[in-house]
This record gives structure tokens, sequence and C-alpha cells, in this order.
């Protein structure tokens, strides 16, 4: 029924206003909604330090998120900030799509997600921050059979390969604007990069949404830092004020 009701407002909208309906980036409102992502959870822990801290992932990327989420609210209060999980508890990929894809960002406003993770590794050299981003080539399916109707009004009139190239630039600026802040808070951090990769929640969210992977918590160096709550401050400090460079384009 959403399908066939989808189809026929395409039809409407095309008749009414030609194609396409919208010349300008659905993703280029103000940003008004913002959804951080704190990787696994439950019995899920990600990965773990090899040292005797005996760190798991999952609790020191709540703990940044919720920083994270804090900050927001100091530097952008107008913006609702909304978070996959706020406990301890397994949330599977899709449903963390959905919660992205889904969230209503309003007539006026458009939505990002931000997924929090700490990197590990076998070597225990291995240090630095990353950011990820969706394969540019994947192409995202923007007209699901839940598609709501905000949506629908939103990427009407727009094809399926144009809403793929104007996402891919808002994947980048806002990967950009990250690694910057970032960067220049932790000189002596390795910058790792930008990566494309395939991550199951950056295709399936269908909004601007990066991947960070703060450290490894696999280095020892790096997971004392990722106890520290001055270093937490710091990085969930770095990643908001990326988010707002970004949402200054
Ligand atoms: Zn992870």
């Amino acid at each position: 029924m959403k399908k066939v009701s989808a189809i026929i407002l395409r039809i409407v909208m095309l008749m009414m206003f030609g194609f396409p309906v919208f010349a300008v980036s659905p993703f280029s409102l103000p940003i008004t909604t913002i959804i951080i992502d704190p990787g696994h959870g439950g019995n899920d822990p990600g990965a773990l330090s090899a040292n005797a801290l005996q760190l798991e992932e999952k609790s020191v990327v709540l703990d940044l998120s919720q920083r994270i989420k804090y900050e927001l609210s100091v530097l952008i209060p107008q913006a609702t900030v909304l978070m996959t999980r706020e406990d301890d508890r397994f949330i599977s990929l899709e449903d963390r799509a959905r919660i992205a894809r889904t969230a209503d960002p309003g007539v006026d406003g458009s939505s990002i997600l931000v997924s929090i993770h700490a990197n590990g590794s076998q070597y225990e050299e291995a240090s630095g921050f990353e950011i990820l981003m969706k394969h540019e080539q994947k192409q995202v399916v923007f007209f699901p059979d839940d598609i709501q109707d905000w949506q629908l009004v939103r990427y009407s009139g727009m094809s399926t390969s144009t809403l793929n190239k104007a996402l891919n630039l808002e994947n980048r600026q806002l990967a950009r604007a990250l690694q910057e802040r970032i960067a220049s808070q932790f000189p002596d951090s390795r910058n790792r990069g930008i990566k494309e990769q395939d991550v199951w929640v950056l295709n399936a969210s269908a909004i601007p949404s990066v991947l960070i992977e703060i450290g490894f918590i696999t280095n020892s160096a790096e997971s004392e830092q990722m106890t520290d709550s001055v270093w937490l401050d710091l990085m969930a400090r770095s990643i908001a004020e990326g988010i707002i460079l970004y949402s200054n384009r």
C-alpha cells in the first residue's frame, strides 16, 4: 500500500512540477537531527584491549557517545540528538539504520548519523584514528517499502543515482570536517585518513553518515587514553565541533 501511494505521489508531483521536482540536494537543509550510534552493546562487546585494563569497545564508545551528546547540547542546542542505544544492550544493525533513516528531521531540516567505534588489530603497534564512509559506487535504496511521508516529499522527482551522488558529497564533507577537528585536537595521534568501506549501517541509513574509529583499543597507549576522562571529553568535543563545522557548510 505504501509503495503504491509512493508511486502515485511521484506521478502527481511529476505532473504538477515536471522533472526534476527538487533541483537542490535534499541533504542541504540545516542539520536538525543528529543520530549518535555507539557501536556494539549487550552480548557483543566489540574489540577488547590486549592489556590488564580489560577494556571493552562497547563500554568505551557508549561513554564517549554520551559525552558527544552533552557537547552537542551545548554547541547546537536547537538540534535533536538521538542515540541508537543509551545503555549496554544489543541493537541490530537493521534497527540502527532504521532509527537513522526514519528519524524525521522536519520539513526545514536534515539529519546525519555518526557511528562511534574503537578499532582492534592483532598487531599491538597499530594506532590512530580513521573515518569510514560508504563506497561511493554503492547505491543506497531511497524508496524502501516503509518509506515515510516526509522522505517521499523530499526525494520525489529525484533519481536514485542523483540522490546517491548528493549523498556521497555530504558523506565526504562530513568525514572531512570530523577529520579536520580530530586531527587538530590530537596532533600526536596517527591520522589514518578517510576510507570507503562496505559498512552495513552506512549503506542502509540513507542519510549522510560516517563511522569514526577513535583509536585502537588493542594498542596499550591508546587503550589507556580511552579510560582518561580528559581525553574522552576532548575527543567528544572534537567530534561535536566536526559536526558543527559540517553543519555550517
Ligand atoms: Zn566496532
